[in-house]
């Protein structure tokens, strides 16, 4: 009965958990967050020399830096509600950087404010 080997015992020894997926996952949408938020400036920046030179859509140029701005703030919202992969707690909902702003929650703390799970930890 090869299949019986599979089964996991918890109470004996507690099978080792790799995060790897999850981190990338958190990865990707902080990836995604940061990306935005630096790159409105610069965003910014290109819609204003391409309208004065070129297209002549100051307002088009406005809305697209807008939804832009706005997309960002999704990112990031979307990046602080990841959750522990440990605990499926909000990473760092409550920061342990207390009084900080809720936007960038998780962002930039590099432990779990719940159950002190490292970021990019992967095993345990
Ligand atoms: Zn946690």
């Amino acid at each position: 009965m090869p299949n019986q080997q599979v089964v996991l015992q918890p109470e004996e020894a507690p099978p080792e958990i790799n995060y790897h997926r999850e981190w990338q996952a958190f990865a990707m949408r902080r990836n995604l967050a940061l990306f935005m938020l630096y790159g409105w400036l610069p965003i910014c920046f290109a819609l204003f020399w391409l309208s004065r030179l070129w297209i002549h859509q100051p307002l088009a140029s406005v809305a697209v830096m807008a939804i832009w701005l706005g997309g960002a703030f999704a990112a990031i919202w979307w990046a602080g509600e990841y959750r522990c992969p440990r605990c499926r707690r909000r990473y760092g909902a409550l920061g342990h950087r207390k009084g900080d702003v809720n936007l960038t929650r998780g962002i930039f703390d590099k432990v779990c404010s719940n159950c002190k799970l490292r970021k990019f930890e992967v095993v345990r």
